[in-house]
């Protein structure tokens, strides 16, 4: 073991602050990183807070990691001493489940090992994410980074990225098609620029006029303000897709009457509140309301790859380390442009 460190947070209440905690040793698959940055998801505040009453504190956050190999395990293929790497949302599952075979380790069947706030069961105890100074996570669960893309800005693909690509990929988004995304945050201005590299005809709908011009210039061929009834009724039964992304509860029916016949809502956004469904929306028209969590390892280099071949990244803001809430306290406001990134520079040495 070694100790490592990074910021926490102790309970909802409390504001994350410098903390030292034990890693293991690199085992014979592992590898270290040394972490350069680590994007900001909203998942992180909802975790940090409790807002899904589900946090083991004290909570490490942070799933958009990208750094450097510091030492490789004695089995290790992938990747030397010096790589670029990085890691996302998942560092482990059972590899076994008929979903891990099938490279969906995202919905492994035996419990996936999550970044941060899960059960540990290489080491014991819970996982801590990357909001510190170094991680070690098995080669099976780490991406290579294209060599063309700036590294800060990659750190948001690793969940922002995935997130949006996997709904946009399953359900088979491309040219002819009109896709409407919901809410311009992280995951959001990600979705928007793959879905217009896709080929779809891309709406984004968002509560912030100030936003207007950045998505045109992201990717967006129209944008609705979705508080303007008339607005949103000029588009209603026309989507053969519609990806959500919204951090907080909303009205739903408003999106799934956008919806053609038989097409469907994706939910990636994960309020602490349910939605409320009217199910004439869904009835009348065979409409579909789904959801979406992450993607699997495979996909995520996928996505990766598409995002080296097409020139993409995060628009992002960087931030230091201490500078963690006032990042969060501006993404409950919804100002956010597009994706926080921290530089792990600023990380203290010590706690
Ligand atoms: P974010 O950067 O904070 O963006 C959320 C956006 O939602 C805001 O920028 C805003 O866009 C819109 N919004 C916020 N409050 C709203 C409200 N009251 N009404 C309508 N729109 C509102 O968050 P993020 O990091 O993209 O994450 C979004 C959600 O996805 C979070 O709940 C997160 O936990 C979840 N998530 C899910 C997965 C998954 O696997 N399913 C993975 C990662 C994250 P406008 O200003 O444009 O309206
Ligand atoms: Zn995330
Ligand atoms: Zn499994």
């Amino acid at each position: 073991m070694f100790t490592c460190v990074g910021y926490s947070s102790t309970s909802p209440e409390a504001p994350l602050k410098p903390v030292s905690f034990e890693r293991r040793d690199c085992g014979p698959t592992d590898v270290q990183i040394d972490i350069l940055y680590c994007g900001v998801c909203h998942s992180d505040l909802h975790q940090a807070r409790n807002e899904w009453q589900n946090t083991m504190y004290p909570c490490v956050p942070g799933h958009e990691i990208v750094g450097k190999i510091s030492k490789v395990g004695s089995a290790v293929t992938k990747f030397k001493v010096g790589d670029l790497a990085g890691v996302g949302c998942l560092v482990d599952s059972c590899r076994d489940c008929p979903s891990c075979a099938e490279g969906l380790e995202n919905y492994c069947e035996k419990g996936q090992t999550f970044t941060y706030n899960s059960e540990d069961k290489v080491s014991g105890g819970i996982t801590f994410g990357g909001y510190s100074a170094a991680v070690v996570v098995d080669e099976a669960f780490t991406l290579r980074i294209p060599d063309n893309l700036d590294l800060a800005a990659v750190a948001p693909l690793l969940c922002a990225g995935i997130t949006t690509y996997s709904p946009l990929k399953h359900w088979k988004v491309g040219p002819g098609q009109k896709v409407g995304i919901v809410g311009l945050g992280g995951l959001g201005h990600m979705a928007v620029k793959l879905a217009h590299a896709m080929g779809a005809h891309t709406v984004l709908f968002t509560t912030s006029p100030d936003k207007v011009a950045d998505a045109k210039a992201l990717g967006a061929d129209e944008v609705v303000l979705s508080k303007n009834p008339d607005e949103m009724a000029a588009h209603a039964n026309s989507f053969d897709f519609i990806l959500d992304a919204v951090a907080a509860p909303h009205d739903i029916n408003a999106y799934l009457n956008l919806l053609k016949r038989d097409a469907t809502l994706c939910q990636v956004g994960a309020p602490d509140k349910p939605l409320a469904t009217n199910v004439f929306s869904l009835i009348f028209k065979r409409r579909n309301f789904a959801g979406s969590l992450i993607g699997g390892i495979a996909e995520t280099q996928e996505m990766l790859d598409f995002c080296g071949q097409h020139g993409i990244t995060a628009d992002i803001e960087m931030i230091r380390m201490d500078a963690i809430e006032d990042a969060f306290a501006r993404m409950v406001k919804s100002d956010v442009k597009y994706r926080f990134v921290i530089d792990m520079k600023t990380l203290p040495t010590a706690a």
